[in-house]
């Protein structure tokens, strides 16, 4: 194997900026560091996951020494979790991605050769002319993913709008895009859990005390236990988070809806929802309680199938209601667990709104974001671009697609016609998509694959052309701004300079966009018959020009420009060097931030947090932070919701126009038991592990340095499995080894190991043959409303090796 590799010393950042960072921290009233002209101190925004803490960067002579938070930021409250910490490591990885390198050996032997970006834009650009010429201009026969990452709208907007194809898939099919989707469709809008002052939570499926260790996971954890909220956690294992419960309810894999059906049966039975509320709010209320007690979902109907107790069914119903409207069912994580995740998420959507907890303090909120400047593409229109592949492979795919069904659409062979070229962007589909057997095939049939990604992992070992990104911490990325109770606008900006031969993506896109302008619009010149038109109209000029086929046009200024300019048309000079200065910026952030005590800050006085927002009508197009496009929720809540602006019990537009039933009903046939002597599998993440993303990150692995397998303690001993033995996992797609990690706080049919290891890639040193990768048996199923991942369908059997 050979990437070629070279080290090269880091540097600091441009002085100018960093002096003008100093001292200026500490001007709220901060802890002031020792100053020197060696020491800076710059803000920044963390990406080791998706959750986005400002960090301050510490870089001494040259070389980032520490990560800090940075307690400016309302989202991160002064946290930095262990991953945040351990994103020094990343930047200094001696096997980060450190050239352009175009393949030499067979596809996925990861035999490259070092190539300038010239050299590599070049050698798209040929295959590009080829494949798009010989599709006579359809521009979406190059398909396209993304992970989610403050860049992706940059990338997407190139491969989408500029360049012109319609195949995008991102994470949101094996994310919260179906969670979304239910919601949105339910309240008009996702919303927030504010775990902050909820009195009473049920979180489903949701390991925040592993998964995700933020304030507002720490928020829930410091109030629980007779300290003001009541948390019942409802999970198949005995999570951390269920050990920081009042309850844990043990549940059969994939039968949450029957729970939440028969939560509601016992609340309309009983008469404990809020009835103002509900009369004033709910549209087709009394159709649904109809529905509801018509079709028996009583809890002892719901104990045969979730194997939760009936009067554990009861007693959580009547607790949540006698605690709402600060009362929530915690909208969950991650994809769909299952067939029926789409009604599972409308139904507690309505149950949570029975008690009144929408748009209200401790309940479901959507507070408001800050506007920010816009940065327009123009974007040409193509006549032949066709639309997306999969469109008929569910009930409603929109612009982020369905990944599984669009890669087994390529790879059947019943796309309407071929997906010949491949980029990917941030995204590891290799190790994230169910059914790694069948990625790899899709990859394999590609005539180019790009990949832009910082680390080698296993998709990059199956690709043409590799171009390496810039790490978080040497790049600046677009301004963002994070709505919620307490809105502001934070940066990410470079604390060190790029190492080796990497660049941003807005770099990288200009680079493309430049090699592949003129000669991409030749080939729209010969068939594009709209184009052909215009052009004898207006001429070739002004069409070239003034219709955006310019490629490159829209990312020839710097990151810092446009972000200047999108801060400084709203908020003025002042709000864009605070910003920069401080890495965080809001309204009257100077008057209103306080350090309250050692590590507690006020950042909005109390009655200017925006907890309820929603004036009148209860559904007026709330903000949405989420891995959905904002547009694409627009759309769909125009499609399918009625024309009224209540909570939505009953879909009758969904129903006749795409099948999908009205109202959330537990279906026999989509359930997948577990037959005798197998189990469920499920899957997970952990607090110190970013999919993955993290996988060759030595502090990291230090602390969880592999996957085990959960399996029942009993069910082991009965098949003399011992702690550490290697065993086999083998389901209908594939088999992994991995050791055994017998115990109590799992079922006896259900056995567990948390995602991201198992990579198979050479060139990660850590990384590679470390545990198991759980996408080589979790099956590509996927749930047929929004076409997301069904992860926990799984049925495997195991054996001792
Ligand atoms: S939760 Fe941890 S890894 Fe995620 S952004 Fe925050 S500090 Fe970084």
């Amino acid at each position: 194997m050979s990437i070629v590799g070279a080290s090269v010393a880091a540097t600091a950042l441009a002085k100018t900026e960093a002096a003008s960072n100093k001292a200026k921290i500490t001007d709220f009233g901060l802890s002031k560091t020792q100053w020197s002209d060696k020491l800076q101190e710059i803000p920044t925004l963390c990406e080791m996951c998706v959750n986005k803490c400002a960090a301050i960067a510490r870089v001494e002579d040259g070389v980032l020494t520490k990560l800090n938070p940075n307690p400016l930021f309302p989202k991160s409250r002064n946290m930095l979790c262990a991953r945040g910490n351990a994103g020094i490591q990343a930047l200094e990885d001696p096997d980060r991605l450190k050239y352009p390198l175009i393949r030499v050996g067979e596809r996925g032997e990861g035999k490259f050769k070092r190539v300038t970006w010239d050299e590599a834009n070049e050698y798209i650009k040929d295959k590009m002319v080829k494949i798009i010429d010989e599709e006579k201009d359809n521009r979406s026969t190059i398909g396209f993913c993304a992970g989610e990452g403050m860049a992706e709208h940059t990338y997407k907007s190139f491969m989408a709008d500029k360049i012109g194809s319609s195949n995008f898939v991102n994470h949101g099919s094996i994310c919260l895009a179906t969670t979304i989707a239910g919601y949105t469709l339910t309240l008009g809008g996702y919303g927030q859990a504010d775990l902050e002052n909820a009195e009473y939570v049920i979180m489903a499926g949701a390991n925040r005390a592993e998964a995700i260790v933020t304030p507002d996971t720490m928020d829930v954890f410091k109030r629980t236990k007779g300290r003001g909220t009541k948390l019942i956690v409802v999970d198949p294992r005995f999570t951390n988070t269920a050990s920081h419960a009042d309850k844990w309810l043990p549940i059969e894999v994939g039968t949450d809806l029957a729970f939440v059906l028969a939560l509601t049966y016992v609340v309309v039975s009983e008469e404990r929802y809020n009835k103002r509320f509900c009369s004033e709010n709910l549209s087709d209320f009394e159709e649904y309680k109809k529905h509801i007690i018509s079709n028996n979902y009583t809890p002892e109907w719901a104990q045969a199938i979730t194997g939760i107790k009936a009067d554990d069914i009861r007693e959580t119903a009547r607790d949540f209601m006698a605690h709402a409207p600060r009362a929530i069912y915690y909208q969950g994580r991650r994809t769909a667990w299952s067939l029926q995740d789409y009604q599972l998420r409308r139904a507690q959507a309505i149950f949570s709104a029975m008690g009144g907890g929408i748009d209200k303090k401790g309940g479901i909120i959507f507070g408001k974001k800050l506007p920010l400047g816009s940065h327009d593409i123009n974007s040409p229109s193509y006549d032949n671009a066709k639309e997306r592949i999969e469109k008929s492979k569910a009930a409603s795919i929109g612009t982020s697609g369905s990944w599984i069904a669009w890669r087994n659409t390529i790879i059947d062979g019943t796309a309407p016609y071929p997906i010949r070229a491949f980029f990917a962007y941030k995204q590891n589909p290799m190790l994230s998509i169910p059914n790694t057997t069948k990625t790899k095939q899709m990859l394999e049939k590609m005539e180019l694959v790009v990949v832009i990604d910082t680390m080698p992992s296993d998709t990059v070992m199956m690709a043409d052309v590799v171009l390496p990104e810039s790490l978080y911490l040497e790049r600046e990325d677009p301004v963002k701004s994070f709505g919620g109770t307490e809105p502001s606008i934070a940066l990410r900006k470079p604390v060190v300079e790029a190492r080796y031969d990497t660049k941003p993506v807005i770099e990288i896109m200009r680079g493309l966009g430049e090699k592949l302008t003129k000669p991409l619009f030749e080939i729209s010149k010969k068939y594009d018959e709209s184009l052909q038109e215009e052009i004898e109209e207006r001429g070739e000029k002004a069409v070239f020009k003034e219709d955006g086929y310019d490629l490159a046009e829209g990312y020839r200024h710097s990151q810092k420009t446009i972000n200047h300019h999108m801060v400084s048309s709203i908020y003025g000079e002042e709000a864009w060097k605070t910003l920069r200065e401080k890495g965080v910026f809001y309204p009257d952030m100077d008057k209103f931030f306080k350090k309250i005590s050692t590590n507690e800050y006020e950042y909005y006085p109390e009655h200017k947090k925006n907890y309820s927002v929603i004036q009148g009508d209860l559904i007026q197009e709330p903000y949405h932070d989420t891995c959905i496009d904002i547009e694409e929720i627009a759309v769909l809540v125009k499609k399918f919701r009625t024309a009224t602006k209540k909570i939505a019990c009953a879909l009758y537009n969904f129903e006749k126009r795409k099948g999908v039933d009205a109202m959330p009903k537990w279906r026999d046939e989509l359930y997948t038991p577990t037959p005798v002597g197998k189990f469920k599998f499920i899957t997970g993440r952990h607090g110190q592990f970013t999919q993955s993303g993290s996988a060759n990150n030595a502090l990291l692995l230090d602390l969880l340095p592999e996957n085990y397998l959960w399996i029942n303690k009993r069910v082991a001993e009965a098949k003399g499995i011992k702690f550490g033995d290697n065993v086999a996992v083998k389901s209908k797609i594939g088999e992994i080894q991995i050791k055994a990690y017998p115990t109590e706080k799992i079922g006896p049919n259900v056995v567990f190991f948390i995602h991201g290891f198992g990579a198979e890639s050479s060139e990660l040193t850590l990384a590679h043959h470390r545990g198991a990768n759980d996408n080589m048996i979790i099956e590509d199923i996927y749930e047929t409303t929004f076409g997301s991942a069904a992860m926990h369908e799984t049925v495997v059997e195991l054996r001792r090796v």
